[in-house]
């Protein structure tokens, strides 16, 4: 099954390039997650547009493989999810809190979990939740070293006792207490045991309060992988069940999880240059024998990183060839080597996808440039199609899709 996700792209603008997204590896993902946690809740973190997979399409599968709740940065985010359909609770954990914000009100409107990490933001909630005639129903954050969100422990004990106060008052109901942990990538590191313990006295403080918080959490992928002490009631997988590696030491392989997301594109000009000929601007790179060169219509503008060349392999027709020169906004060039026998224009260049299949991985292009796999694969641009190979849902119709899922 195949779907372009934007009605405006005809096959022609695909011949640019593409972003295909196989949801079933979404699917598998979180399933063989769910086998290595004995939470009993799972949250399918989809902030940065499903990290770039596309939001509602990853939400949709995340729910029907068994996610029971989604977590998103924004609030829009959440808000587009009820928009499409989709019933699972949902957690948001970043706003600008303001008495005269339309988009907390909305979120409110549509049983959207907010996480609440200052008394200044139970101000607003509650003063919000009073003109709805409805509790805001909160996850307190606890800023256990962070230092993002959430509050500081010396803040806590104010916090616990003013959301008591707003409970009893029927303006707030606090179903849930969750930290994010400043060394969440690195599972091992002294640091998570300490704020793990910090956060456990801050959920004794606010049972002392009197609250009465259902679901604690705090571990993001690497910990799912890795420290299943961490887990409470729920955890929150965002990298992993993209199929990406949560941390440096852990390959998803290993776990039986694989990407979901490659991009291709197709060879548009192959040319045969003699020695001495500079390649792109500024001719940084120089060839020394006579050179085929391959011409790839993608380019910074798609969210191909400038330091990526002479850094990665592309695999055009079963080879593996590097970029070379600098690449420009539209375009890249790679070296198809002295001899391009077998390699013609329209063959499909892949620059990352699965490296079951040869190809490098968004991991690979994300440690060529001091990054990760998810910056590579957030910054690709929107004007690249994105087109769904296959699916835990029958994609086509959307609406029949949200009524089975929900
Ligand atoms: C991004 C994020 C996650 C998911 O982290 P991964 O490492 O991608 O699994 C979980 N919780 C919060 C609060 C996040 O911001």
């Amino acid at each position: 099954m195949r779907r372009i996700a934007q009605s405006e792209t005809t096959p022609e603008a695909a011949l640019s390039g593409q972003v295909s997204v196989d949801l079933s590896a979404i699917s598998d993902n979180i399933k063989a997650l769910k086998q290595r946690t004995a939470a009993p809740h799972f949250m399918a973190v989809i902030k940065g547009n499903g990290y770039g997979h596309g939001l509602v399409d990853v939400a949709r599968t995340a729910v029907a493989a068994g996610a029971d709740w989604l977590g998103t940065a924004q609030l829009n985010e959440a808000i587009a999810l009820r928009q499409a359909g989709i019933t699972v609770p949902v957690l948001s954990w970043l706003y600008l809190a303001s008495q005269t914000s339309a988009t907390i009100r909305e979120a409110l409107e549509y049983d959207v979990d907010v996480s609440l990490g200052s008394v200044g933001q139970l101000e607003v909630l509650a003063g919000i939740a009073r003109q709805l005639g409805r509790p805001a129903v909160v996850h307190l954050e606890l800023d256990s070293g962070l230092s993002r969100g959430g509050a500081r422990k010396e803040d806590w004990p104010e916090l616990v006792a003013q959301a008591r106060k707003a409970e009893q008052d029927g303006t707030v109901l606090v179903r849930g207490i969750w930290t994010h942990l400043a060394w969440a990538d690195v599972p091992a590191h002294p640091g998570n045991a300490a704020a793990v313990a910090e956060f456990e006295e801050a959920v004794r403080e606010a049972q002392a309060a009197g609250l009465d918080p259902q679901l604690r959490h705090v571990s993001s992928s690497a910990n799912i992988l890795d420290r299943p002490e961490f887990h409470f009631d729920m955890v929150r997988a965002g990298l992993a069940i993209y199929g990406l590696a949560p941390a440096d030491h852990l390959d998803p392989a290993d776990f039986g999880l694989r990407p979901a997301l490659s991009v291709a594109a197709p060879l548009v000009m192959v040319k045969k240059v003699p020695a001495g000929t500079g390649v792109s601007y500024e001719h940084q790179a120089i060839t020394h024998e006579p050179r085929y060169l391959g011409l790839i219509p993608l380019g910074y503008a798609d969210g191909i990183p400038k330091g990526i060349s002479g850094r990665t392999l592309v695999q055009i027709a079963g080879r593996k060839v590097p970029v070379i020169g600098k690449v420009c906004m539209d375009q890249f060039m790679v070296d198809l080597g002295p001899d391009a026998t077998g390699i013609e224009v329209g063959h499909t260049a892949v620059l990352f996808g699965d490296p079951a299949g040869g190809a490098a991985s968004a991991d690979d292009w994300g440690a060529a440039i001091g990054s990760h796999g998810d910056e590579i694969i957030n910054r690709i641009a929107p004007r690249l199609p994105r087109v769904y190979e296959s699916g835990a849902y029958e994609c086509p119709d959307y609406q029949e899709a949200a009524s089975d899922v929900a």
